[in-house]
């Protein structure tokens, strides 16, 4: 079975494990399903996956916690499609915060789950054309696989999908002073639950993650009443 990608299916509910093992291997995907969090966090912690089919509701936990940790273990790049029999908003929105990169309402269809991880295995296999050749800019950041993912001073940094975007956002125009709004309109969009508050409280968390690689620099500048540039 090498060569084949790896996924690994962590769903409690057997028939819905069964469902998505049976028409995942039939895309000849090799499926790994197991219906405990602690079981699917041991298989995580193995690294060697492709992508990583998580639900939220499980007998010993909540799948987001695993998706968190999974951002910050062996593969932080991994992608990962939550599912969720809960239809309530938060948990999606939540989901997306901790790193998820997809997310499927209970109940799908079958057909639809295979196009999601179709398109996120596609996605994460496409060629990574920037990273030859590159060298950081005059802060140390460093983009790479075409913005998916940004190091800083050499260390990859672990970062939400909201982190990302306002990263990207500043060093597209590193003098610029970007207002809140303009940041909250780039990287937000339409979203109605954010406010001016959201984009500093992912300001603070991108910059405690900047803090862990180099504690003696802080490369994004607050300026009181107007927004954020980097230094
Ligand atoms: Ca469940």
């Amino acid at each position: 079975m090498s060569g084949a990608i790896r996924i690994l299916l962590l769903e409690d509910d057997p028939a819905i494990a069964q469902t998505v093992d049976f028409v995942l291997s039939r895309e000849g995907y090799q499926v790994q399903v197991c219906g405990w969090m602690q079981e699917a966090r041991t298989l995580a912690g193995r690294g060697g996956w492709d992508l990583a089919i998580l639900d939220v509701g499980l007998p010993d936990g909540n799948g987001l916690d695993l998706c968190r940790e999974i951002r910050q273990g062996p593969q932080p790049h991994l992608p990962l499609l939550m599912l969720s029999a809960r239809s309530e908003e938060s948990d999606k929105v939540l989901g997306l915060e901790l790193g998820a990169d997809d997310y499927l309402a209970k109940p799908f269809s079958t057909r639809e789950l295979v196009a999601r991880v179709r398109a996120l295995l596609r996605r994460a296999q496409a060629p990574a054309s920037t990273t030859a050749a590159a060298t950081p800019d005059r802060h140390g950041f460093l983009v790479e696989a075409e913005g998916s993912r940004v190091s800083f001073h050499g260390e990859l940094l672990s970062l939400t999908r909201r982190e990302l975007g306002l990263l990207l956002r500043l060093l597209a125009a590193p003098q610029r002073i970007h207002t809140r709004d303009s940041l909250l309109d780039a990287v937000w969009g339409m979203e109605a639950d954010s406010s001016d508050r959201t984009v500093d409280t992912h300001i603070k968390t991108l910059r405690a993650k900047l803090r862990q690689v180099r504690p003696d620099l802080d490369p994004i500048r607050t300026h009181r009443g107007l927004g954020y540039s980097l230094e």
